[in-house]
């Protein structure tokens, strides 16, 4: 047996071997005449902190990969958000061709394209697994490139947070009128959610959240998960944690280039960088997987966490229905991608619920 796999191996070194060092083949001498012997010196801006763990460090680790892997063809210098513009302007930035790329999330810029919101992730929407399925081979990837072209930006999936927690209060929630007068840290659609429920969207910055919950400026806040929250003190401002993040089911993350840097790159090095954004997507949502279930570990009997009530998701998830259907209302592009999320989740859901979800009650 073991020689038969050794004869299909030295076979395939052989040919692989004779295919390169045949330069008279007409294929090799095509590829050689379009390998550009340009390098290209790219900037990246991101919406992170300087040395945020797992997500500006996997971008940066991508950065270096898209080098080593083109040969140092392609330099990629990043900037943490606040280094070279606000986070907040990371997609400006790339629109316009100030930089050629940008790391964030799509609901960032939910003033401007309210439909990206979708991109990233909404209240009761897919989780990572959901979110993957339908970007790359759904159709999400396809729509979400057609919303993004009047902008100059092509977007790739690059990273996920997977289901987030639900966040920190200082009083528990037994129903959903313990929501009314709350003011709370959540952004996007949650927040509108809240605000349906009778409580306060707060919009802080990562920064801020910590001393503003500590303070009593805000009554309770989402973040991301074990690893992160723990890692911003958030354990000693508040006393219950919840759980689930019904407001982030799987948060995916972008990579984004301006339109015209791209089109000038060639062939192979746009084949790295797409590439290297499946690695950075799987990266991420790997690391974050396991970050949360060390800190978990650490810290399940220091604090109390708890469930919401099923009474209260059941609401929450009414309230999101109403603000998503509103939305749509309001503007036919929100409505066109909410079509189509909708349409992949509730397949989806059928096809989680006799796979995942009945493996996941054993
Ligand atoms: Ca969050």
């Amino acid at each position: 047996m073991s020689k038969i796999i050794w004869l299909i191996v030295l076979s395939g070194l052989a040919f692989v071997l004779g295919y390169n060092l045949n330069s008279n083949s007409p294929t090799n001498i095509e590829s050689t005449s379009n390998i550009s012997t340009k390098t290209f010196n790219w900037k990246m801006v991101t919406t992170w902190p300087p040395n945020f763990p797992i997500f500006q460090e996997g971008i940066v680790q991508m950065a270096k990969d898209i080098e080593v892997m083109s040969n140092g063809k392609l330099k990629i210098q990043v900037f943490a958000g606040g280094e070279l513009i606000p986070s907040l302007q990371t997609f400006d930035a790339v629109s316009q061709g100030t930089v050629e790329m940008g790391h964030g999330a799509a609901y960032y810029w939910a003033g401007k394209v309210p439909e990206a919101q979708f991109m990233s992730s909404v209240p009761f929407g897919m989780t990572t697994k959901g979110m993957n399925a339908w970007l790359y081979f759904g159709g999400g990837l396809e729509l979400w490139q057609e919303i993004y072209e009047p902008f100059n930006v092509i977007p790739f999936p690059a990273g996920n947070t997977g289901i987030q927690m639900g966040g920190w209060f200082n009083k528990k929630i037994n129903s959903i009128d313990d929501l009314k007068g709350l003011k709370m840290r959540i952004p996007g659609i949650g927040g509108k959610v809240l605000a349906k429920a009778g409580g306060t969207p707060i919009l802080l910055a990562g920064g801020e959240v910590y001393t503003a919950l500590e303070r009593g400026t805000i009554d309770a806040t989402e973040w991301v998960g074990p690893f992160h929250d723990y890692r911003l003190g958030l354990n000693r401002a508040a006393k219950y944690y919840y759980y689930p993040g019904w407001h982030e089911p799987g948060t995916s993350f972008e990579l984004i280039v301006n339109t015209e840097a791209w089109e000038e790159l060639p062939a192979y090095l746009q084949k790295i960088v797409e590439i290297a954004t499946y690695s950075v997507n799987q990266r991420i949502y790997s690391e974050m997987e396991v970050r949360n279930i060390e800190t978990l570990k650490e810290i399940e009997d220091k604090i109390e966490i708890l469930a919401f009530p099923a009474e209260v998701l059941s609401k929450l998830k009414y309230l999101t229905q109403i603000s998503l259907d509103e939305e749509a209302e309001k503007n036919p592009k929100f409505k066109k991608v909410y079509h189509a999320y909708k349409k992949f989740q509730q397949d989806n859901a059928a096809w989680s619920a006799i796979s995942t979800d009945a493996y996941g009650k054993l």
